[in-house]
């Protein structure tokens, strides 16, 4: 069947060759754990139940991820597997079932999901995403994932074709998040402070693309209101894989600090920024061929 799940519409029978995204009908999964290094909200004390998924559909230039986003790492699962991996996770406590860069898994994911649930899934299901997502692919998740963590990474389509291989990236994007909006509203948390529902937008700032911070977060303001849940990621750190400038080099505090302080002053009243420490720090988990859990 010709493959049309994200935009990038390869219109490629997966069963015969790979798309953009390096997948193709197979599942492959790098990594199943407790994770974290989350928003507070989301690893909480126990942990959030990552699947990292092989393969991407944005390939960014910049990707800390990169070894997994060709689609020919980890291990082949069902969607038997992927759905006892799933209950697997919440028998060990997890706040939360997280999708890692699901999107060209779509529909197992969602099969997955239906038998976990029949099954005996109870813990809140993140889906953690680049955002280069069709609508009619979100809406396919409806009643199945009750939290959205979207990326919003880019306004410039000359950054976005340039880090990201894709110049429609913002106006795929801010749609594919509204959609994201309807079905579960802006990010909610218990007693506890874990979420239980809702979205929550993160931007990663860029080394000397602060100019496209500010443009985003003007975006986000005007689009979703002040109220709308951000998280101001500061972890950006080059790999040696990347020599283009200026993303071969460190985010500054200064640059930072700036980024933060724009977003302060448009009113934003839900902000998650991170310690300047996470500055370089390095957030890629171990991955594998073989998934032990
Ligand atoms: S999911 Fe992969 S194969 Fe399908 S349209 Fe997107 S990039 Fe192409």
């Amino acid at each position: 069947m010709a493959c049309s799940i994200c935009p990038r519409n390869c219109k490629i029978d997966r069963a015969a060759a790979a798309g953009f995204c390096g997948c193709s009908s197979v599942v492959r999964v790098a990594r199943a754990a407790l994770h974290f290094d989350e928003e507070p909200c989301i690893s909480g004390t126990r942990g959030s139940g990552t699947i990292f998924f092989s393969g991407c559909n944005l390939k960014c230039i910049f990707c800390q991820n990169y070894v997994l986003t060709d689609g020919t790492h980890g291990e082949i699962f069902s969607v038997s597997r992927l759905a006892e991996m799933m209950l697997k996770l919440q028998d060990l406590g997890a706040h939360n079932v997280n999708l890692v860069t699901p999107t060209p898994h779509r529909d197992a994911i969602v099969d997955a999901l239906k038998a976990a649930k029949q099954d005996g899934l109870t813990i809140p299901v993140v889906y953690n995403t680049g955002s280069y997502e069709t609508v009619e692919t979100v809406r396919a998740f409806e009643g199945l994932v009750d939290i959205f963590l979207p990326d919003l990474k880019y306004r410039d389509p000359r950054l976005s074709l340039r880090f990201s291989h894709a110049s429609d990236y913002f106006d795929v994007a801010i749609e594919a998040i509204a959609e994201m909006f309807r079905q579960v509203g802006p990010m909610v948390t218990d007693g506890d402070g874990i979420a239980v529902k809702g979205v929550r937008i993160r931007h990663l700032v860029l080394p000397g693309c602060v100019f496209d911070t500010r443009s985003v977060l003007d975006a986000i303001r005007n689009r979703f209101g002040t109220d709308c849940p951000v998280s101001l990621m500061s972890q950006f750190t080059p790999i040696p894989e990347c020599t283009v400038k200026p993303l071969d080099r460190p985010l500054t505090r200064r640059e930072y600090d700036s980024a933060l302080d724009y977003c302060i002053s448009l009113g934003f009243t839900n902000v998650y920024s991170q310690e300047l420490s996470s500055v370089g720090r390095i957030f890629t988990p171990p991955f594998s061929d073989h998934v032990n859990l």
